[in-house]
């Protein structure tokens, strides 16, 4: 840990020069990341498959592509971001020049999950450090290849004083919560979420949590099927469902409910085949303890598909199961593995209930050919983010901000929102000397009865 204080220690140093390097230099250092990224392509892809079998397309889409996308935005709009942004004066303080000036926050603390290891520790790592912070990122334990690799990219790209990387579990999170810092940027589980805010509050530290939830899929009965099945197990099996906006549990009209089964069944097949444990396009779950929670939802439930358990290759089939009761185990918790409740509805009170028998999640879907029904239950619901006729797409567009509501977190990033993030907005105003109104100096005498007659030029 001495080494670890010693870093902290430089990067509080590193600061001040930090934001006065300027905002050139901090594009010149994400070309460099992005070049070096680009060097290393196969070994980060390597590093995702070593950690739990996550193939090299899925590795490059979801990982890889993300983070390109997002260093190629910031090279192109940081300048113009970080200008300080004119705003119009008032009458009262006339005459006067004021600003709004974009000011990092300074040390910042970025907590990985494991699920996309390399993407959602280096994107926010790269905006916090665009924006003019230093970052001490932590990425998860249980994804040690990708956390070395990611260690390996931030410490050749970047001095230690703006970015170095702290490996580590719990109590390597621990350590470093106890510590003041200007930021901090959780992604995780609802449970460490808490910890982390509860450690926020002690030194008043502004935070965001990135989080889960139970996120619905709502089929009715106008909905193209063929596309919902599609792009249901498309959302849900990616990454073997171990994604914070995969869809948690489908809730289907009733009248279409056998239909959306078989093709679902048709979908996963047509995706990973019959010998779906043979397909090298599907990934296994992260570690035993996983395997085993993901294991226990299966017990006691009929299946409509699936439910093969292998537990020396930490494989689980994907596996549908019916109609399980809101008490049962899988319907108790945030999924995240490839098992999918399929719940029946006849009418909408059903549809709310269910919802709202849950904290908000973080995204939630409805397939549905009814445009205003749809629109209607996107507006009526609390959640992060949501799709009419498709499932988890909303993360790839860099203009929608990304985050939850609630339980599933606070705060939001993603392109421009990451900028918004990793900086805070400080008024400036520049007032002139050439004239000075003498109107507001006391002895005020019967200036009150002129304030009320011009009221109406100040309000
Ligand atoms: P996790 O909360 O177990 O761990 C996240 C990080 O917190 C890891 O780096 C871990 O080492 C650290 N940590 C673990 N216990 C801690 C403690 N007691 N004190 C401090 N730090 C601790 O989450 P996970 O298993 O890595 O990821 C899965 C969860 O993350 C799911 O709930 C998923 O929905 C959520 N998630 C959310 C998003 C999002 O963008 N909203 C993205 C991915 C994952």
């Amino acid at each position: 840990m001495t080494e670890n204080v010693e870093i902290l220690v430089q990067q509080k140093n590193y600061l001040a020069s930090h934001e006065t390097v300027g905002v050139q230099q901090r594009i010149d250092l994400l070309k460099k990341l992005k070049s070096y990224i680009e060097n290393h392509e196969q070994e980060i892809l390597d590093a995702l498959y070593a950690d739990f079998k996550k193939s090299h397309f899925e590795g490059y889409a979801t990982e890889l592509l993300v983070t390109y996308k997002e260093i190629n935005l910031f090279i192109k709009k940081l300048k113009q971001w970080s200008r300080p942004k004119r705003v119009l004066p008032t009458l009262f303080n006339f005459p006067s020049l004021d600003y709004i000036y974009q000011q990092a926050w300074g040390q910042v603390l970025v907590i990985a999950p494991w699920n996309y290891p390399f993407q959602l520790a280096i994107n926010p790592v790269l905006a916090a450090i665009a924006c003019g912070n230093s970052v001490i990122l932590k990425p998860s334990e249980l994804t040690p290849h990708t956390a070395k690799i990611l260690e390996q990219v931030l410490h050749a790209v970047f001095p230690k004083e703006i970015a170095y990387v702290i490996q580590g579990g719990a109590e390597t999170s621990t350590y470093l919560l106890k510590q003041k810092w200007d930021y901090i940027f959780f992604t995780g589980s609802v449970p460490v979420g808490k910890i982390v805010a509860k450690a926020a509050a002690e030194h008043l530290t502004p935070v965001t949590l990135e989080l889960g939830g139970k996120n619905p899929c709502i089929v009715d009965e106008t909905a193209n099927l063929a596309i919902a099945a599609k792009r249901i197990v498309w959302g849900k099996l990616i990454n073997a469902g171990q994604t914070c906006i995969a869809p948690d549990y489908i809730l289907v009209q009733k009248k279409v409910k056998e239909k959306l089964v078989k093709l679902l069944i048709q979908e996963i097949e047509s995706s990973y085949t019959k010998h779906i444990d043979q397909s090298p396009d599907y990934p296994r779950i992260v570690n035993p303890k996983n395997f085993e929670r993901l294991a226990k939802m299966l017990s006691n439930e009929k299946l409509l598909y699936g439910g093969q358990l292998i537990e020396s290759e930490l494989y689980i089939e994907p596996t549908l199961i019916d109609e399980p009761n809101l008490d049962s185990e899988a319907m108790q918790d945030e999924i995240f593995g490839p098992i999918l409740p399929i719940l029946s509805y006849t009418d909408f009170n059903e549809v709310e209930h269910s919802i709202q028998h849950f904290p908000h999640p973080l995204s939630l879907f409805i397939f549905s050919e009814n445009a205003t029904r749809a629109k209607q239950w996107m507006q009526q619901f609390e959640f992060g983010g949501g799709i009419i006729n498709d499932t988890i797409v909303h993360f790839v567009n860099d203009r929608l901000p990304f985050g939850g509501v609630g339980n599933s977190g606070m705060g939001q990033y993603h392109g421009k929102h990451s900028f918004e993030t990793f900086t805070r907005k400080k008024a400036v105003l520049h007032r002139k000397t050439w004239i000075d109104l003498p109107f507001r100096y006391p002895p005020y005498g019967d200036k009150l009865n002129l304030l009320k007659r011009v009221k109406s030029w100040f309000t």
